[in-house]
């Protein structure tokens, strides 16, 4: 045995029976090549998102709970579809739940994060020669019902999974080649990363690009898991994500991410009095809510009220402007107004450390294309800028060709749209 190796599958990769069938065969091969083989698939094609309305056609505001029971079955139909296949090529498979795999969470419903993983019926189906499948973006929580990872959670599977059998690489299998300086998709001439570090990898995750969910990213920087971020559709090296002292090169900026799933909203009149911010974020703290980008605006004059805005993912919305009602109602707010329809843009770059002067050209090339930046957030390596969502892919482009990430006029390897779809 060479090895042991876990293998991702995402959605597209997996769509219909042809691409099943592709990546069983893929699977084999490593199997072949003598590696132990823990395979992680997403539910195939837009199936989650059809789940998302099965749901949305029952209730208004479904039980979490519930939503958990019915999301976690997309990945399930992929892995017993996937052992099939592989049985018929020759090789003995076996498909395990998430639970089934000993993922344990803890309980929150739709966006549960890992609390263990026993791995215990792996390693053993591993010893005794079977091709593990593991139903990604699920697991069981502590109060052992059935819970999801959150949006893009198949790739947390796959690294916490590498994580626990001590695997020696997570192959995240992907419909792009890699990590590109953009996404491929907005950008035409996006340049493909060889390697992105750690630290730019977690800014670009959570600035939205959604290529690795922001926790496999975490997860791996903190068990020291080797992601290599590939295609599914041929053999070409992706791109590794790797501890910064391995990165070769640190150019100013690596990447421009985007989101276009935003939300705003602004809670008008609220007290200048010590504490009341910490109520606020705290009842959104407790419904779950993911707070992104605050500004709080301090009245000028003694006594004026404040005006508190903050960015959320929009899914989040309806949880977080529930949340605030009563916190509103004790605090005397005039009104909760909310924008729905936001994007952000933001420019990640280690190098950005030690130069003055990017977050001045990225505010020039967004006045010039009349793109109005309603919130601005910086760490030590990124800038991000919130914006109408209509506007995001322009802003995109403009800064990614301000900031000559492209692919130096060398056109990207194939047309990515087509090659994925
Ligand atoms: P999967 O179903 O395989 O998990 P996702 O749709 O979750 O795939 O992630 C892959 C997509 O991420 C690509 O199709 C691409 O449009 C998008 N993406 C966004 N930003 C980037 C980026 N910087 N590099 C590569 N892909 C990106
Ligand atoms: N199927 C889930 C989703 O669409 C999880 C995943 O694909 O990673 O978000
Ligand atoms: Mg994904």
């Amino acid at each position: 045995m060479s090895g042991t190796v876990v293998m991702k599958f995402g959605g597209t990769s997996v769509a219909d029976a042809e691409r099943l069938k592709r990546a069983a065969r893929r699977i084999v091969a490593a199997r072949e090549e003598g590696n132990n083989v823990v395979a992680v698939l997403s539910a195939r094609g837009k199936t989650t998102d059809e789940l998302v309305g099965l749901a949305a056609e029952m209730s208004d505001n479904p039980d979490p709970r519930e939503m958990d029971m019915l999301l976690s079955t997309g990945e399930r139909i992929s892995c017993a579809l996937c052992a099939m296949a592989i049985n018929d090529l020759g090789h003995r498979a076996i498909s395990l739940t998430g639970s089934q795999a000993g993922i344990v969470t803890d309980t929150s419903h739709t966006k549960a994060r890992i609390l263990d993983v026993r791995a215990e019926r792996i390693k053993t189906a591993l010893d005794e020669g079977l091709i593990v499948l593991v139903a990604g973006f699920q697991g069981v929580s502590t109060a052992q019902d059935v819970t999801t990872l959150g949006r893009g959670g198949s790739d947390t599977t796959a690294v916490a999974l590498a994580a626990a059998v001590g695997a020696d690489v997570c192959e995240i299998y992907t419909d792009v080649p890699g990590v590109f300086s953009a996404d491929p998709r907005i950008v035409s001439d996006a340049r493909k990363l060889d390697v992105v570090s750690f630290e730019e990898m977690l800014e670009m995750a959570s600035s939205g690009a959604k290529v690795l969910q922001l926790r496999s990213v975490e997860y791996a920087r903190n068990h020291g898991v080797r992601i290599h971020c590939r295609s599914s559709f041929d053999d070409s090296t992706g791109t590794f994500v790797v501890g910064e002292q391995e990165t070769m090169e640190h150019p100013l900026i690596t990447a421009v991410a985007h989101s276009t799933d935003e939300a705003r909203l602004s809670l008008v009149g609220v007290p200048d009095e010590p504490g009341a911010a910490a109520k606020i974020f705290s009842a959104l703290a407790d419904a779950n809510c993911n707070v992104d980008m605050i500004i709080q605006n301090e009245p000028l004059e003694e006594g004026r009220k404040a005006e508190v805005s903050f960015t959320v993912p929009r899914g989040d919305l309806r949880a977080a402007q529930e949340a605030l009602q009563p916190i509103a109602a004790e605090l005397g707010v005039e009104s909760i107004d909310a924008v729905p329809e936001m994007g952000k843009v933001s420019i990640i770059g280690a190098g950005m450390k030690s130069h003055p002067g990017v977050a001045a050209k990225v505010f020039q090339v967004l006045a010039e294309e009349r793109i109005n930046i309603e919130m601005i957030s910086t760490s030590p390596i990124k800038i991000s800028c919130v914006i109408a969502a209509g506007q995001v892919p322009t802003a995109v482009r403009a800064l990614h060709g301000a900031f000559e990430l492209g692919a130096d006029g060398i056109v990207a390897e194939a047309p990515i749209g087509e090659q994925a779809r």
